[in-house]
């Protein structure tokens, strides 16, 4: 199947940098200037609500993002969106031309082909709650929902880490496999331009994957799991934990937060492991051990030719990849390990939002 690519669309930025005139699409059904599609990004966790209006190139013309202090519950997240839609669809943004469908990216689990939100692990609420029918009715527009991963995943295939790639104009053959590395770890597999969604909407869900039997507890509720080890929240907090044994570490950590141990990223802890701290060192390790096995499994299963790295871990970069590389080169077949590249994503934090609006735009 051919990847749904929009004319007049570059090959060489984010979307988020792209510019357009009115000229700029001159085939097709419609006309940039003739609609628009809006994006909307849902945490898990209410830390980032995002809205944005975008044209049918998907620049973006309008952001509003909003967090929230506790994790969302779905009557005060849906105000929200309502209130961040009103402000940035606003009539004066429209110019005359409507708005042709809505993406929607949720940090949660989401039954794709229904619609529906299944349930945020941080929230409540959400059980079952049909968010397609909901947006679709406010914004008068049809509806796609998916759960961020798989958004983001879409996203980096149209806008970010494929495009640069050699390949990128055959980027329509290519099995790609996105990682979010965040509060927790979700996946989004896309195999030939389309995202891969299994039977129930749970393909990808790899942060629940059981990597280490008896192993640390799950947000989910079960044990072991790769989220539990190697999440940014796991890391930062492993690392606090430890920091009260090893008085070292817990000087650099007050050195580079100001006095706000808090406030230590997953990047920051990478470069303090690559520095020689100990107690970092033993949480990189650690990550680093159950990340390869993870990925190693996943490679053997589905042959990806390429695994995209996002959220904040993957800002540790090459301190995080190049020894990921070498462990799917130990413990993967040659012939696998040799056909996948292993990148940190192109659209940073940004890759959410991006998704809800690739994913509003796709056959559009
Ligand atoms: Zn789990």
């Amino acid at each position: 199947m051919a990847t749904s690519r929009i004319p007049g669309r570059s090959e060489e930025s984010p979307v988020i940098q792209r510019q357009s005139g009115p000229l700029a699409r001159t085939t097709g059904k419609l006309l940039a200037t003739q609609g628009y599609v809006v994006g909307v990004e849902i945490s898990g966790s209410g830390t980032r609500q995002t809205v944005a209006l975008a044209n049918l190139e998907g620049k973006v013309l309008h952001t509003v993002r909003r967090p929230l202090n506790n994790a969302p519950d779905t009557r005060s997240v849906l105000q929200l969106i309502d209130a961040m839609i009103a402000e940035a669809a606003a009539p004066e943004h429209l110019q005359g031309g409507r708005i042709l469908r809505v993406g929607v990216a949720v940090g949660g689990l989401v039954d794709a082909r229904q619609g529906i939100v299944r349930r945020l692990h941080h929230a409540h609420e959400w059980n079952d709650f049909s968010l397609q029918d909901y947006m679709a009715e406010r914004l008068e527009a049809p509806c796609i929902i998916d759960n961020n991963a798989n958004a983001a995943a879409l996203a980096e295939v149209e806008y970010g880490a494929i495009s640069e790639l050699e390949n990128g104009n055959r980027r329509g053959e290519l099995v790609a496999l996105y990682i979010g590395l965040g509060r927790g770890i979700g996946g989004g597999l896309v195999v030939n331009g389309r995202i891969y969604h299994g039977i129930s909407s749970t393909a990808g869900e790899i942060g629940h994957m059981l990597v280490k039997e008896n192993g640390p507890k799950c947000s989910c509720g079960g044990s072991g799991h790769l989220e539990a080890i190697a999440s940014a929240q796991t890391i930062v907090q492993s690392v606090l934990g430890l920091s009260s044994q090893y008085p070292e570490t817990a000087e650099a950590i007050r050195q580079i937060t100001g006095g706000r141990a808090e406030r230590i990223t997953a990047g920051q802890i990478f470069r303090l492991a690559a520095d020689g701290d100990r107690a970092a060192r033993q949480v990189v390790d650690e990550v680093q051990t159950y990340l390869g096995i993870a990925l190693a499994n996943i490679i053997h299963l589905i042959n990806p030719g390429i695994i995209i790295l996002g959220g904040p871990v993957a800002q540790a970069g090459d301190l995080l990849i190049a020894p990921l590389q070498a462990r799917v080169t130990e413990l993967c077949l040659r012939e696998a390990s040799e056909a996948v590249r292993i990148v940190q994503g192109k659209l940073g934090a940004e890759a959410n939002i991006v998704g809800a609006i690739t994913l509003a735009l796709q056959d559009l």
